[in-house]
């Protein structure tokens, strides 16, 4: 199965992947965990250029960059892992780019989907694990981060945009996203994970 967690900056990705790591160890199933942008040579150095405010781009080159560390990712990473037999769970993926670059940059959204087609040729994930807080829970969380990069700008707009894009996609397709609340205390975020993977696993 192909996992993606997703959910704007301050929402506890981080925190969270360890509860996912954790229970794929639980249920002993082989897991690969992988992250974009990144997740090859190419993708982690475009990752470097798109954390950079020295090679800051403007949202569709932004958005070409992105799609071209996803695209290498597929090709070397997930989709190999995937065929061999492996689960992968992706810290971001599709979902990210019409957050951030659709709803926070103000990209249209079927530009994005265009690309989106054009990458995954239909490969969709098969579980969207999106971790909900509101603003200014996430803004509380990131305020106590020593060195936010270059996206978290606490700027208010581009975050409820963000995130009012990312619950407008769950909502259109309410079987492949559960939405977390990750504004609750750790081990009820963790259940509700928890519950989620069970589920999607017949576990
Ligand atoms: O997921 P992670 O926090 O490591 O992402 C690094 C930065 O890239 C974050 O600040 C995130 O908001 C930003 N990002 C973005 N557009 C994407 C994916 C990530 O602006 N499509």
């Amino acid at each position: 199965k192909f996992i993606t967690l997703d959910g704007i900056d301050g929402a506890g990705k981080s925190t969270n992947l360890d509860t996912i790591r954790t229970w794929f160890e639980k249920h002993q199933l082989p897991v690969l965990f992988t992250r974009e942008p990144g997740g090859t040579a190419i993708g982690e150095a475009l990752r470097e250029l798109l954390l950079n405010p020295a090679t800051r781009a403007n949202a569709r080159t932004e958005t070409l960059m992105i799609f071209a560390a996803r695209q290498q990712h597929l090709d070397e990473v997930i989709k190999p892992a995937l065929a061999q037999g492996m689960h992968v769970v992706s810290d971001r993926f599709t979902d990210a780019t019409f957050a951030y670059q659709g709803g926070g940059r103000g990209l249209p959204l079927p530009d994005i989907a265009i690309l989106e087609n054009w990458v995954q040729q239909g490969l969709q994930p098969d579980l969207t694990l999106l971790l909900d807080v509101p603003l200014a829970v996430a803004q509380q969380r990131l305020s106590h981060n020593t060195s936010p990069d270059r996206f978290e700008q606490l700027d208010t707009n581009f975050f409820e945009h963000t995130r009012q894009v990312y619950l407008d996609r769950a909502a259109a397709a309410p079987q492949r996203y559960a939405i977390i609340n990750s504004s609750l205390q750790l081990d009820a975020v963790a259940a509700q994970i928890n519950q989620s993977l069970a589920q999607q696993f017949g576990l």
